[in-house]
């Protein structure tokens, strides 16, 4: 006996349209009560349970035209899952069908042309490990096990931000479904305002299939950490604030993080990663080595490879995690006094609190040119609370939040659409900014009827109230 399966209104959709759907299939449809079922609907992170009624595991584009399809005539809700690392759990839905395209792996790199195209069931680690075959990489996300998709659309920033921009600025093209089930290929010259919007406004468009980016020589590079007791949080901060002005675009990325723990003890470290000369490199980072004496230092050349999946450790999948985040100006002394006080009784030693700097190519793209808005050089904070029992999901979660009202004063407003956790609806316009009414007018063409409303929505003008 099949579980019911009901649309928006609660009827329930027939078992032969169901059959019918699942034979149109080319990948299985799964249901309840299988392994595959319970496999399929893992997603990063355990604080979120969801449990569509239907998953279908697409294998191309026309098993995604049959999911869209079948989600749209029978009014189902429905949720686009690649990578399934959302921290909101975007990726499923409850009840409804959830389309999973965690079987588009291909990756096909033009190594004299320089581009690289990937299903979107790809995740970082593949596609790094595919391109730095050839000496190549596009920015990409710093935690290996993240899907390419999700992250690139809703804009992507990673180690190489200060020389390539994010990895929504590296994207060239995409094919995507749109709700009415047809398949456009878009780029630069064909459906520009498409092609824009899939730039930064997320899963709100259609189900991408592929990915089509530019990629650059990426040789070895420098990284790791320096880490201090945590009683030298603000000496490091104030350091660092000095530290980045007149940053080269070598350093892609830099950042200031306190780990609750690290071999049992709680530490503020730097991790900048380099990708110049080593030698000049060396040069440049080795004030942040002679700060106070460090209790950690391992920073090295290592491959890109390397680099991407050194902080695959601190983020397992399985976990309970719940986040707070957006812009900062600069470090002031508000913002580092409020950060010291509230890293100071991190209530999980699996939470992490990091202020990532942004600079170079990433603001040299005006906040127009592509849907993610945010282009000003500056601070991007991420209160991360991760813990491993749900009996412990209170404690962290309040402490998150109580953080997160003191900083929240001295923040810009603005905040990264990848970064937000469930229940911050009020904050979607502000993460899209000044583009949201021109995504507005492409949710409008593409998606009128909101087909595509699990994600961080941009609900079209006369969108139905389900
Ligand atoms: C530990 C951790 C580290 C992170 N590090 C970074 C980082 O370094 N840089 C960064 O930019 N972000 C980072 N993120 C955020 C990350 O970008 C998002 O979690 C992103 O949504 C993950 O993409 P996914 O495909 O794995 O997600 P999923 O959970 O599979 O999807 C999330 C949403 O994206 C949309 N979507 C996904 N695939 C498609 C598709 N093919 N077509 C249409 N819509 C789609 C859907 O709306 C879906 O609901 C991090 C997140 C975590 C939890």
């Amino acid at each position: 006996m099949e579980t019911r399966v009901a649309n928006l209104d609660g009827r329930t959709i027939v078992e032969t349209a169901i059959q019918d759907f699942k034979t149109a299939l080319r990948g299985p449809l799964l249901r309840p009560g299988t392994p595959e079922y319970e496999d399929a609907r893992r997603i990063w992170n355990a604080n979120i349970e969801k449990h569509p009624a239907l998953i279908a595991k697409c294998t191309g584009i026309a098993d995604i035209v049959h999911a869209v399809n079948f989600a749209r005539d029978n009014d189902l809700l429905v949720s686009i899952k690649g990578g399934g690392h959302s921290i909101p759990g975007l990726g499923l839905c409850d009840g409804g069908l959830t389309i999973d395209l965690s079987n588009l792996k291909g990756v096909r790199v033009d190594p004299t042309g320089k581009t690289a195209r990937a299903g979107t069931g790809v995740t970082w680690g593949e596609y790094d490990h595919e391109t730095q075959f050839y000496g190549l990489a596009s920015t990409g996300g710093e935690i290996s096990t993240t899907g390419i998709s999700g992250l690139t659309l809703g804009g992507g920033n990673g180690w190489l931000n200060g020389m390539f921009g994010t990895s929504c600025d590296n994207l060239i093209g995409a094919d995507v479904v749109t709700a009415d089930g047809t398949f456009h290929s878009v780029n630069q010259d064909q459906e520009e305002d498409l092609f824009w919007g899939l730039r930064g406004g997320g899963g709100n468009f259609g189900v991408v299939s592929s990915l089509k980016y530019k990629i650059h020589p990426v040789g070895k590079v420098l990284g790791g950490f320096v880490g201090w007791h945590l009683h030298m949080t603000k000496e490091v901060m104030e350091f660092l604030e000095g530290f980045v002005q007149d940053l080269p675009d070598e350093v892609g990325k830099i950042g200031v993080e306190v780990i609750a723990s690290r071999e049992g003890v709680p530490m503020v470290i730097i991790r900048p990663g380099y990708f110049g000369p080593i030698d000049e490199g060396q040069k440049l980072l080795a004030p942040i080595q002679k700060l106070g004496q460090p209790r950690y230092d391992n920073l090295r050349p290592m491959s890109y490879e390397a680099l991407q999946s050194s902080r695959d450790p601190y983020w397992p999948w399985g976990r309970h995690n719940y986040f707070k985040s957006g812009f900062v100006k600069a470090l002031t002394d508000d913002v580092i006094e409020t950060f010291v006080a509230h890293t100071r009784n991190v209530p999980s030693q699996h939470s992490q609190i990091a202020v990532e700097y942004y600079h170079g190519a990433y603001s040299r793209v005006k906040p127009d040119e592509t849907a993610y808005p945010h282009r000003l050089t500056g601070w991007n904070l991420a209160i991360g609370g991760s813990w491993l029992d749900a009996s412990e999901s209170e404690k962290n979660i309040s402490w998150v939040r109580a953080f997160w009202d003191d900083i929240e004063p001295f923040t810009s407003g603005g905040v990264y659409v990848n970064f937000m956790s469930a229940g911050e609806d009020d904050r979607v316009k502000v993460a899209y900014g000044r583009n949201y009414d021109r995504l507005v007018s492409v949710k409008n063409r593409y998606d009128p009827t909101n087909l595509f409303k699990v994600n961080e929505n941009i609900k079209p003008s006369d969108s139905p109230k389900k």
